[in-house]
């Protein structure tokens, strides 16, 4: 969330309202302390497919080449990144992401139609109004969309440990609303839009998932609603008061949240948090 007094505007990216949905703190802290984000072996692995899977919708190389350039990605970005381990081990991190890129191709480029936006950058006026001391701010939207078909058909690629379940995505993605939203305010699609996600599981027989969410008016006011109201709420606490401080969720563990040692971390340990009696 960026805050713009000479414009009166406030600006959230899809990825930190879905977030910050989630934990408010977290999102908090990612302004407050951003030196502590790194990312994880599985956040590598997914950047050097989406970069591999980029190359081959703009024509820079032939889907035949797709493995190869994810793991020639892979090799860059484990030189040029923070990244950390995870629990994938270290001499899988090749191979999967090869057989991830070759996934894309075998289980899902030829569902899609070429000839589309690719890694569409978008900022729009969500409309709704914030009060800031007494001032209307207006609330932006950005984000950044994997694809977008000519027929306003939006797509996002997932490497994921698992498949995903289509109710749930239906039901709570907070991406799917974002983008259905900017791209029917950009005029590429038109209400009810349908949204995939592409899915590439992280193992060596890979497999590829389409998991079509439908996104309609509905859907785009109550995401401005969510967000409306989680800004509302934040910019009255302000930034340098804790906010919510979520554990209900997986994210909130020393593997997966970065803020960790600082929040949650600094009162429960690893060990107390993962303590069963089977494991004594
Ligand atoms: S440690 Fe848990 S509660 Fe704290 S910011 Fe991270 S996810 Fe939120």
């Amino acid at each position: 969330m960026k805050i713009y007094d000479d414009s009166k505007r406030v600006y959230v990216r899809q990825s930190w309202l879905g977030d910050a949905m989630i934990c408010m703190e977290r999102g908090r802290l990612q302004t407050m302390l951003p030196e502590f984000r790194t990312g994880s072996d599985a956040t590598i692995m997914g950047t050097a497919v989406h970069a591999a899977i980029e190359q081959v919708l703009t024509g820079a190389i032939p889907p035949s080449d797709i493995s190869e350039a994810a793991v020639s990605a892979l090799e860059g970005l484990k030189e040029t990144e923070k990244w950390k381990q995870t629990n994938i081990k270290p001499e899988t991190m090749k191979p999967h992401t090869a057989a991830m890129a070759q996934t894309w191709v075998d289980h899902i480029m030829h569902k899609l139609d070429f000839g589309g936006r690719v890694e569409h950058h978008f900022n729009i006026d969500t409309e709704r109004k914030i009060d800031i001391n007494g001032e209307p701010y207006e609330l932006w939207f950005s984000g950044t969309m994997d694809y977008i078909e000519p027929n306003g058909t939006i797509w996002d690629w997932k490497t994921a440990a698992r498949k995903y379940s289509q109710s749930e995505k239906q039901k709570q993605s907070i991406q799917a609303s974002v983008y259905a939203l900017a791209s029917v305010t950009e005029g590429h699609s038109t209400f009810d839009v349908q949204f995939n996600f592409g899915v590439m599981t992280r193992a060596a027989n890979s497999q590829g998932q389409i998991v079509p969410v439908q996104r309609t008016g509905a859907h785009a006011k109550w995401v401005v609603e969510q967000a409306a109201t989680l800004v509302q709420s934040a910019t009255r606490i302000g930034y340098e008061n804790s906010w919510l401080k979520n554990d209900q969720h997986f994210l909130c563990s020393e593997t997966w949240c970065p803020w960790w040692s600082v929040c949650k971390g600094a009162y429960v340990s690893d060990v107390e948090q993962r303590w069963s009696l089977e494991a004594q």
